[in-house]
């Protein structure tokens, strides 16, 4: 997969593309990632990348012809079409299933912005996706960026040691994951459930399943209105209401 950002503010990605399971991804070659800094393709004398709003009012609007220049810079008219996604407060919610479908793409390309907004000939001609990380408002789209990389280059194939473990997260199957104990199985007082010392898998994966379904009803109940539930299932959620 290939990652192309288009930033004011390249040295924001260090730490985070520097670390962790993304920097092994790019090392390894799963993903290699460019930052393109579109006050580089800047035409006025100032390399000015924003101007004041049409109409009067607060803040100034990024201009579309750098944005333009920079991502026609990068993509290739035989490649199949790359997803354009704008960080913006006011686009879809992101979910994993949303990472899920970008995870499937060759090519990513991320427009962070900054300021009060961006020309609206932006949104309507070069993005395929507006997503937003959240109902708050951020200084600039880096940071959705950065969450929206790390959760799509972790579900490639062969990035996680283990592959199954993405399955196995949070909001994959639709529910959230069981919890987890590790050593001592007594810390504080405080004991592991007997069915994981057991040995008995077939009874521990039982367990994980209905505490998988617990959690989500008690903290999440919204991830459930839509999914189908075997009659014993429905008998568990009663008996915890
Ligand atoms: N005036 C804009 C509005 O009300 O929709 C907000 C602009 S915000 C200060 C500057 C930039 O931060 C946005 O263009 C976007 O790239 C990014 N941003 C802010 N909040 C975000 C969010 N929740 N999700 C994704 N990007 C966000």
């Amino acid at each position: 997969m290939q990652i192309d950002i288009l930033t004011l503010f390249p040295d924001m990605f260090n730490g985070v593309f520097q670390s962790s399971i993304l920097n092994k991804a790019a090392q390894s070659g799963y993903f290699s990632y460019n930052f393109i800094n579109f006050r580089d393709f800047t035409e006025n004398k100032h390399n000015k990348v924003d101007d004041y709003p049409y109409g009067g009012g607060a803040g100034m609007v990024l201009m579309p012809q750098p944005i333009f220049d920079a991502v026609d810079s990068i993509t290739n008219a035989n490649e199949k079409k790359a997803r354009v996604i704008l960080l913006c407060p006011q686009g879809e919610p992101y979910t994993q299933k949303k990472a899920e479908e970008l995870a499937l793409e060759d090519h990513l390309i991320f427009i962070c912005g900054h300021y009060e907004g961006y020309d609206e000939r932006i949104r309507q001609e070069l993005v395929t996706d507006e997503i937003s990380i959240g109902d708050y408002v951020l200084t600039g789209g880096e940071l959705g960026a950065m969450v929206i990389v790390d959760s799509v280059v972790r579900l490639l194939p062969g990035v996680l040691g283990n592959d199954a473990s993405a399955k196995e997260d949070s909001f994959s199957s639709g529910l959230l994951e069981h919890p987890h104990y590790t050593r001592p199985a007594d810390f504080r007082g405080s004991k592991v459930p007997d069915v994981l010392l057991s040995g008995n898998h077939a009874n521990i994966e039982a367990w994980r399943k209905k505490e998988s379904l617990k959690r989500t009803y008690t903290r999440r109940p919204d991830l459930l209105e839509d999914k189908k539930l075997s009659e014993i299932e429905k008998k568990w959620i009663d008996s915890w209401d």
